[in-house]
């Protein structure tokens, strides 16, 4: 029987080749390989390999994770989409905090950016956030409660025998909610109901994610956005007044801004991809 540490390293090996490529299939498949590994060295009560294999187990995941959000975007659920790169950001801070397999640093690095990336091209600027008062946590891990004087000797955000460490919540109480642009929790974003907002609006307001997704062959060939401005056409605005607000935000009227000048000052995004 080869032990779980060398079918591991096996596997390992094959990836190697294959970072920032491949298919959703591929990386179902491959998420499956690791994670019967994964459950074996737990079983066998085996730290460090449990460790890796979790290591290498979110990797894949994560490429996984990052496949999927482009096909959830190609069936128009942008919002999905966009709450599946963030579970993919998680994952990936939860990596660089155990670097257990070194050699994957730089992949993991790569990775982040990528979702970066992805996450600048949709409409989503306001989000909800709750706020709780909490009055019992728990360690996941050996279900010690933590208070400010107790608590055991697992640190939270570190993996254990292939297990996160993390806070549980086991009472709290739900005080209110806030509106922010710069959210813990990206998820919570508000925007209209898609019934209300009507299809074509929905699909106006994602069409820079959706240009991408359609005109990209995968979502590892994206390689940056510029935030960019430029100036629009006043044709491009056809009804508006001298005494409007300017649409480029500079909070004078139109007649006093950009009126005069070549074009509207307008948000630009420039994608930067791979040369063909
Ligand atoms: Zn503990
Ligand atoms: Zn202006």
């Amino acid at each position: 029987m080869i032990a779980n540490k060398e079918k591991l390293d096996q596997l390992y090996g094959e990836l190697e080749q294959s970072w920032h490529s491949g298919s959703e299939e591929f990386w179902v498949f491959k998420t499956n390989e690791v994670n019967k590994i994964f459950a074996a060295a737990q079983t066998a009560n085996d730290p460090g390999c449990s460790n890796r294999a979790w290591f290498l187990k979110t990797v894949c995941e994560c490429h996984r994770d990052i496949f999927a959000s482009s096909r959830l975007n190609q069936e128009k659920e942008f919002t999905k989409a966009w709450c599946l790169l963030e579970r993919v950001e998680i994952s990936l801070f939860q990596l660089k905090r155990n670097p257990i397999i070194e050699e994957l640093e730089n992949t993991v690095m790569s990775l982040a950016v990528v979702v970066e990336i992805w996450q600048k091209l949709y409409p989503y600027r306001v989000f909800i956030s709750p706020e709780f008062v909490v009055r019992t946590i728990k360690c996941s891990i050996c279900d010690e409660k933590f208070t400010p004087w107790t608590g055991c000797d697992h640190e939270k955000g570190k993996v254990y025998n292939g297990e996160l460490c993390a806070g549980l919540i086991s009472d709290a109480q739900f005080i209110g909610m806030a509106v922010v642009t710069d959210p813990v929790q990206k998820y919570s974003v508000m925007q209209p109901s898609r019934g209300d907002e009507g299809e074509e609006a929905y699909l106006h307001r994602h069409r820079i994610i959706d240009y991408a997704t359609i005109n990209l062959p995968d979502p590892f060939s994206l390689k940056g956005v510029l935030e960019t401005e430029v100036r629009e056409p006043h044709s491009k605005f056809p009804n508006l007044i001298e005494n409007d607000v300017c649409p480029c935000k500079s909070g004078r009227s139109y007649g006093e801004c950009c009126k005069v000048k070549s074009g509207i000052l307008m948000p630009h995004l420039r994608m930067l991809v791979d040369e063909v």
